[in-house]
């Protein structure tokens, strides 16, 4: 028996009743350990007040919606909406940016149309957003050769952050974070994943929606620029079944 065999036959061999302790090396990470008696609590109060969430989950997920927020760790989106695990399929990254060459989201919400046939797409900023602040603080100063990756990646933001700018100034990091999910909601829409699926489904087609996330008081605002399909009228199917 290979020496990676033995190792997963020891783990497979460990049952949920193990102490986290014997499940993992928290003697070599000790910062860790919080985290695994954290998850070993978690799990047991889970199963203890629904025994079958579990195994109802493992065979596989049907999210009814794509979440595209910031990688910020005050936004995570499960805990903020009151949602379960398995509610909503998930791709965050530093100021909540889509471009078309962006392959892990495109693949994403391939993912999430064509397999989970989600019909919404949120776009989630927030407050106080360090990537909208980079970007903002970058666009106040000359332009330079984008050496850095964060660079690269927040080009278009500060592109548009310089755009906003008025003979005032550059405009208030709340404008920049709302018209920044406004810009990714654009860019969703006229992006090839969402229109071979508007092609594929129709008027059942996905919509786009751009919401705020305030980190002041935990509350999420729309920003009432939700799109779907060609021919239909955004909040036509809420509340009830049109198709
Ligand atoms: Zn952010």
């Amino acid at each position: 028996m290979g020496l990676l065999k033995a190792i997963r036959g020891k783990d497979h061999a460990q049952t949920s009743d193990a102490e986290p302790s014997e499940r993992h090396q928290s003697s070599l990470y000790p910062e860790l350990n919080e985290l695994m008696v954290r998850n070993d609590r978690w799990a047991k109060r889970v199963a203890s007040a629904d025994p079958g969430f579990f195994p109802r989950h493992y065979p596989g997920q049907r999210p009814e919606i794509l979440w595209i927020g910031c990688s910020d760790a005050r936004v995570p989106e499960t805990t903020i909406l009151g949602s379960q695990p398995g509610d909503i399929f998930v791709h965050r990254g530093i100021a909540n940016l889509y471009s078309p060459q962006d392959d892990s989201l495109n693949a994403a919400m391939m993912i999430a149309l064509i397999n989970f046939k989600v019909k919404h797409i949120i776009v989630c900023g927030h407050s106080n957003c360090v990537g909208c602040q980079t970007a903002l603080r970058a666009s106040a100063l000359p332009p330079v050769p984008e050496t850095q990756a964060i660079q690269r990646y927040l080009k278009p933001l500060t592109a548009l952050a310089r755009a906003m700018a008025t003979e005032d100034g550059p405009p208030s990091l709340d404008l920049l974070v709302e018209e920044n999910v406004a810009q990714q909601v654009r860019n969703l829409l006229h992006s090839q994943v969402v229109q071979d699926d508007w092609k594929r489904r129709g008027k059942n087609g996905v919509t786009v929606h751009g919401w705020v996330y305030q980190l002041e008081n935990g509350t999420v605002r729309d920003l009432v620029i939700s799109q779907g399909p060609p021919g239909t009228t955004p909040g036509a199917r809420i509340g009830h079944k049109l198709f």
